[in-house]
């Protein structure tokens, strides 16, 4: 088979991992291209007017991986490093993660390549529904159904499922998830990946034996998933002693104010500016000591590099793919000192709380708070129960296996449907 079209540092890390999971799992050679490579792939042109009356035109992608659970699921990028590559591997992971938690769903991902802090909101607006526009005959709420990532938002899923709707005629709002309450979302969906994050976090602590009020926690990226972390491991009594994002690090060992810096980012849309006093550099506070270190911003930033540096007791993978596989093996050989929550595990409680929002879309019939997280911690639980079993039983790592029960889900089901899906 010819695979060019996927390539890029973020694709050979998915096929990496999935090569290492298909040796340990003995699975056939002609049975893996399968497995891996997706379903579908499809690449837009998204033309927008910018203000100042220019035509500009920006690549969009959204990629399948399968279809053998039911609908694909996944979040849409908008960053200036999206190719089909990236997306690929974003959608791969997606499929891995929901089979994890039992949905019944393939993964998906998409997204723009585009920076989309340099756009007015007019011009965000035109470009989210351009997007959902070309993608109206790849995607359904039984096909496929999007969701927010990296520089995307409630308003930008409102845009994507207004449009489709406008398209259909009727309010279709089970065709995207993370939407605003207002537009038929559910409670909890934004808080929902941190809220897990720090829900596996805690467990993690438990099963040391540290308790959470004299544990440290270092949060990289300060977004919907690192924000809400960092929030909800200072209401468990986590001291937050640094945090960063694309514009600033800062570091204080006394323990920051979360709610102060998320103020600060809801007024300027970033870190820079809080304080001159603890400023870090983001390469020196990987690496600082701490309880919980929690990538959450973009892939690849714990490396072979600073892997054998990283000084925490438990690795929370909020983002997905922060660490390469040459930096899993240097953890690996640290298995006794780190406790890796890996990212189809971490921050599942996203795509658990899309599910839901889709269920009750689906049947008109919403849900309260304490109904949406206590469902999302059972699922976190059974989850979290499975991989450390499995890890143990098979003396692997926990990202082996999580992602060796995915695997096998998925491969159940296409063993007993056939060729087609
Ligand atoms: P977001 O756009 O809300 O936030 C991203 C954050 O990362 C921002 O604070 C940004 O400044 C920061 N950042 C970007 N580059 C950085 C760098 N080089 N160093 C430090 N910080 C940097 O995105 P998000 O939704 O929070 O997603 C973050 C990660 O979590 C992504 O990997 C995404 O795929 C993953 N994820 C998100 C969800 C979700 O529900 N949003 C669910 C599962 C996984």
């Amino acid at each position: 088979m010819n695979t060019a079209i996927y390539s890029g540092p973020v694709f050979e890390m998915a096929k990496q991992q999935f090569a290492q999971v298909a040796d340990h799992l003995d699975i056939r050679e002609m049975d893996r291209d399968r497995l891996l490579y997706p379903k579908r792939a499809m690449a837009v042109s998204c033309p927008i007017h910018r203000d100042d009356g220019r035509i500009e035109v920006y690549q969009g992608y959204r990629v399948q991986h399968h279809l053998t659970l039911g609908p694909t699921k996944g979040g849409t990028r908008f960053a200036p490093s999206v190719d089909i590559g990236e997306i690929a591997a974003l959608a791969i992971w997606m499929s891995w993660k929901c089979a994890l938690a039992g949905l019944p769903y393939g993964g998906a991902k998409g997204g723009i390549t585009v920076d989309p802090y340099k756009l007015s909101p007019r011009e965000l607006e035109a470009l989210s529904r351009r997007h959902m526009q070309e993608m109206i005959p790849f995607v359904g709420p039984h096909t496929d159904v999007m969701a927010p990532d990296m520089g995307t938002n409630e308003q930008v899923m409102a845009w994507f499922m207004d449009t489709y709707s406008m398209y259909q005629g009727q309010t279709i709002n089970e065709i995207v998830t993370g939407k605003p309450i207002s537009a038929g979302g559910t409670l909890g969906r934004r808080e929902a990946t941190g809220r897990g994050v720090a829900y596996l976090v805690g467990r993690a602590l438990e099963h040391l034996g540290i308790r959470a009020d004299r544990a440290t926690a270092i949060v990289q990226g300060f977004g919907n998933v690192g924000s809400v972390t960092a929030y909800s491991l200072a209401k468990r009594g986590v001291r937050i002693i640094g945090v960063s994002d694309h514009t600033a690090a800062y570091y204080d060992p006394a323990g920051l104010d979360v709610a102060e810096l998320q103020r600060h980012v809801g007024k300027h849309g970033q870190l820079a500016g809080v304080s001159a006093e603890s400023l870090i550099s983001a390469s020196e506070l990987l690496v600082r000591k701490c309880d919980v270190l929690v990538p959450a911003a973009i892939e690849r930033v714990i490396t072979s590099g600073n892997a054998s540096k990283v000084k925490c007791r438990i690795l929370a993978e909020g983002a997905n793919g922060p660490t390469t596989p040459e930096a899993d093996a240097i953890l690996y050989q640290r298995t006794d000192e780190i406790f890796v929550l890996p990212d189809i595990l971490c921050n599942a409680g996203g795509v658990i709380v899309s599910y839901f929002e889709w269920v009750q879309d689906l049947q008109r019939l919403f849900w309260e708070e304490t109904e949406v997280f206590d469902r999302l911690y059972r699922i976190l639980e059974r989850s979290f129960q499975q991989t450390i079993a499995r890890a143990k039983h098979e003396r692997i790592s926990h990202r082996m296996a999580a992602m060796a029960i995915g695997v096998n889900v998925v491969q159940a089901a296409k063993r007993t449907r056939g060729l087609f899906p």
